[in-house]
């Protein structure tokens, strides 16, 4: 039978690469970081990878992971209600639920498999999603897994999220969900106003926190904190790999019977295996960190800041920014293709994203702040942008 698939998949292949939409992997050959060397041999400063706060090779981090590696050794070889769950498993969901200020919590192998398996044990054919036209694609996989009817609002649109909710008064019961920070533009969800549009038309709240846990908000607790939300938003997702140290695990935390029925339900938890214990440690581990000081933290904002002057200043179009993601708004998606090449060659590792996965002519270059960038990091990184953008004619 593969002989009929093998030519259909190499033609797939090919439109992909005709269309210039193949996606090469870059091979790093160094500890994730800021400043890092790939295969060729070059050295560049990382300014694209989702390690807000430099946890992804932090000494603290590292040292936890190799302390639960030899206290409670490497895999768990089971799901959590066989024999998955440690004292680490335990103490990980009580500081998450402790960070967020919520009733408890769940571990998920990633934040995919939290937002995959969050809708379908809670909701059925009479009740209704309210979704955000531009949320995660784990969203839209665990909206398609649950029955309930499904509505979509255009992004951050408050008029629109209305109309939606008035609609879905038929049903039993109603949830909006979103992303916090939507990672093409760096925007938040403003949290305050879907409350208020969830308590008046009585709908339950989720927020997907994984470009916003540990950078958004005065202390880095994400929009709950930013908007002063807590307590009105019942499910809240988030990554542990991202700012909260980058390897991996996923969990959702909020309201007590959620996360009791989801134990019971839901699919990626019972059926998939435990976090390793290296992971569980370096979780705390991250947790202490932050709880002990906003020193990463600030340093994040501050770096944030010093950037989006910095390129303002030399005239470039940037997007606004409520999080540690530059959208550099180029439009032209050959142009941002030939702008990210050169910034590597320059020794600045960023990516030019165009349609698809942006609308039709807003290509950009994403760039991502870290708290372990340096102001040299940060003066590099404007210079080479200077420099190409003059060359290319972006800039004046
Ligand atoms: C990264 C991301 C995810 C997936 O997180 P993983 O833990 O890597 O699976 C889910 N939702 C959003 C909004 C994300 O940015």
């Amino acid at each position: 039978m593969y002989g009929k698939m093998q030519p259909y998949l190499a033609r797939e292949l090919e439109s992909i690469r005709v269309a210039g939409l193949y996606k090469n992997e870059r091979i790093i050959v160094t500890p994730q970081g800021v400043d890092i060397r790939l295969d060729s041999g070059k050295e560049v400063l990382n300014f694209c990878a989702n390690n807000y706060l430099g946890l992804s090779s932090h000494p603290a981090i590292v040292k936890a992971a190799h302390e639960s590696l030899d206290s409670r050794g490497f895999g768990m070889s089971s799901v959590r209600f066989i024999c998955g769950t440690q004292d680490i498993h335990k103490e990980l969901e009580a500081r998450i639920a402790q960070f967020f200020d919520t009733e408890d919590t769940i571990l998920y192998a990633a934040c995919f498999d939290a937002n995959g398996g969050v809708f379908e044990p809670l909701l059925a054919e009479e009740d209704a999603i309210i979704s955000d036209s531009l949320n995660h694609a784990s969203i839209i996989d665990g909206v398609r897994l649950c029955k309930a009817v499904r509505y979509r609002y255009a992004n951050a649109d408050m008029a629109d999220l209305e109309a939606r909710l008035k609609e879905a008064q038929k049903h039993r019961f109603r949830l909006v969900v979103t992303d916090a920070v939507f990672s093409m533009d760096g925007n938040v969800a403003p949290m305050d106003q879907i409350c208020q549009l969830a308590e008046k038309y009585d709908a339950m709240v989720m927020i997907d926190e994984c470009h916003s846990a540990g950078v958004v908000g005065a202390t880095g607790r994400g929009v709950t904190e930013l908007f002063n939300v807590r307590g009105r938003v019942d499910i809240i997702t988030g990554t542990l790999g991202k700012a909260l140290g980058g390897g991996i695990g996923g969990f959702i935390t909020g309201r007590k019977e959620i996360i009791q029925i989801l134990r019971q339900r839901s699919r990626p938890y019972l059926f998939s295996n435990s976090i390793p214990p290296s992971v569980a440690g370096a979780g705390i581990a991250a947790f202490d960190l932050l709880e002990a000081s906003t020193e990463l933290h600030d340093n994040l904002v501050e770096n944030t800041g010093y950037f989006m002057t910095g390129m303002q200043q030399l005239g470039f179009d940037i997007k606004p920014s409520q999080s540690a993601i530059v959208a550099v708004m180029l439009y032209d998606a050959s142009l941002s293709q030939q702008f990210a090449e050169r910034l590597l060659q320059e020794g600045i590792y960023v990516v030019g994203f165009y349609y698809p996965v942006v609308p039709k002519e807003q290509a950009r270059i994403r760039v991502q702040l870290s708290a372990a960038h340096t102001r040299a990091h940060l003066d590099r990184a404007l210079a080479a942008f200077a420099k190409i953008g003059r060359d290319l004619k972006v800039i004046k």
